[in-house]
C-alpha cells in the first residue's frame, strides 16, 4: 500500500489488523512520524503531563528474565522508601507542576506492605492534590479495591508481550492470562489502565510488535507505555541482543504506530529511551506520538538500586534536578506543561 493510501485508510478510520500496522513500519520514517505527531495533536493537544516516579521498594518476588531487580539478582541492595519520606516527595512534587505521583516497586505477596501502601495512598489523597497512579504488579482483586477506596486514581502494569509462549518465558512467577486478568480487575474497580510493553526483547517478531499494539487498542487502555529492550548483565538474558539493534528507528517507529492506532491513550515517553539515546531520547518521543514525561522523583540515595536495566538515566541527580530538566525538555520543544490532573480523555 502507498504511503498515501494508508495515511488515507487512516485519516477515514479504518480498523487496523496486524498486516496495515506492519504497513506503517514500512512507511517512510519521517511521514510515519509526522502523522504520528499530527494524531498526538489532534487528541491529546500540546500538553505534556509532568508525573513524578517515586520507586518506593526494590523488594520483589519474582523473577523476571529481563529485570535488573528480579529476586535471584543478590547484587541489589533492597530498600522500602519510608511512609514520611514518601509524603515529603508528593508534598515538592506539588510546588514543581506535577500533578501525578506514579508509585512503583517489585511485586510482593499480600501482607503488611499492602496495607502500609493503602495508608499512603490515602494520604496523599487527603493531603495533596496529586493523582495517585500505582504501579506494583500483579496484586489480588481484594488488594486492588483496597487501594481504590484509599483513592488510587489509576495502575500500570505492562503485559511486555502480547506471544503467550514468549510471555511464559520471559516471566516464570506467572502467564500472560493472569496479567490480562489483572488489567479487566482494575477496569472494573473504575480505575484507569495503563499496559504496555518492550519493544525488540529478543525472541520478538514484527508480528508480535504489530500485535502487541493491536492487544493495546483491543483493551482500551487509558494509559500505554512501551520502551526498547536493554539487557541486564545481571539477568539470565546478559549480552542479548535487541531485535532491532540494526535499525534502532524501529523504537521510535513502534512509539508512532502505537499513537496512531491508539489516539486518545496517554502515551510517555519512558526513560529507556534516554539510556539509548542520552539526553535526547525521550525528546524525540514525545515529537513522534508521546504526550506525558515522566521524571524521577526518587530521593537520590536510593536511584542506583533501582536499576531495571543498565545505563539507567538520572541516577546520580535527585528530585528536584529532574523536575527541572523535565520542564526545560518540554519547553525546548515548544510544548507546554499540563495542567490539571490529566486523567483519561476517553468517555466509556
Ligand atoms: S519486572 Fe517487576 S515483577 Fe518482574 S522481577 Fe522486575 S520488579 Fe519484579
Amino acid at each position: 500500500m502507498s504511503t498515501a493510501a494508508l495515511l488515507k485508510e487512516i485519516s477515514d478510520g479504518d480498523v487496523f489488523d496486524r498486516a496495515a500496522v506492519k504497513a506503517l513500519f514500512d512507511l517512510p520514517r519521517e511521514d510515519l512520524f509526522a502523522r504520528a505527531d499530527a494524531v498526538r495533536k489532534d487528541n491529546m493537544g500540546d500538553e505534556v503531563f509532568l508525573r513524578g516516579i517515586v520507586e518506593f521498594s526494590n523488594v520483589c518476588a519474582n523473577d523476571c528474565l529481563y529485570c535488573g531487580i528480579r529476586k535471584s539478582n543478590h547484587d541489589v541492595r533492597r530498600y522500602r522508601i519510608e511512609e514520611e519520606e514518601i509524603l515529603e516527595v508528593a508534598h515538592r512534587m506539588e510546588g514543581w507542576q506535577q500533578t501525578t505521583i506514579v508509585l512503583q516497586s517489585g511485586e510482593v505477596a499480600a501482607d503488611k506492605e499492602d496495607e502500609r501502601i493503602e495508608r499512603i495512598i490515602r494520604r496523599i489523597k487527603t493531603e495533596t492534590r496529586l493523582a495517585v497512579t500505582m504501579s506494583a504488579g500483579n496484586r489480588p482483586h481484594d488488594t486492588y479495591a483496597r487501594w481504590r477506596a484509599a483513592g488510587m486514581d489509576r495502575y500500570l502494569l505492562r503485559f511486555e508481550t502480547s506471544d503467550p509462549d514468549l510471555f511464559a518465558f520471559l516471566h516464570p512467577d506467572c502467564d500472560l492470562e493472569e496479567r490480562i486478568g489483572c488489567l479487566k480487575d482494575l477496569r472494573g474497580l473504575g480505575v484507569q489502565v495503563g499496559s504496555g510493553f518492550m519493544i525488540g526483547v529478543p525472541g520478538e517478531t514484527s508480528d508480535i510488535l504489530a500485535d502487541n499494539i493491536l492487544l493495546c487498542r483491543d483493551l482500551d487502555l487509558d494509559m500505554i507505555g512501551i520502551g526498547p529492550f536493554i539487557a541486564h548483565p545481571d539477568t539470565p538474558l546478559a549480552g542479548q541482543a535487541n531485535a532491532y539493534a540494526g535499525d534502532t528507528d524501529m523504537f521510535f517507529a513502534a512509539v508512532a504506530a502505537l499513537r496512531i492506532v491508539n489516539p486518545k491513550a496517554h502515551i510517555p515517553a519512558t526513560t529507556a529511551f534516554d539510556a539509548i539515546f542520552p539526553h535526547a531520547g525521550r525528546d524525540l518521543v514525545l515529537q513522534r506520538g508521546a504526550n506525558v514525561f515522566m521524571p524521577n522523583a526518587t530521593p537520590g540515595r536510593f536511584r542506583k538500586n533501582y536499576m531495571l536495566y543498565p545505563d539507567k538515566p538520572c541516577v546520580d541527580e535527585d528530585d528536584h534536578q529532574c523536575s527541572g530538566c523535565a520542564a526545560a525538555r518540554v519547553w525546548s520543544i515548544g510544548r507546554v506543561i499540563g495542567q490539571g490532573p490529566g486523567h483519561s480523555i476517553k468517555v466509556r
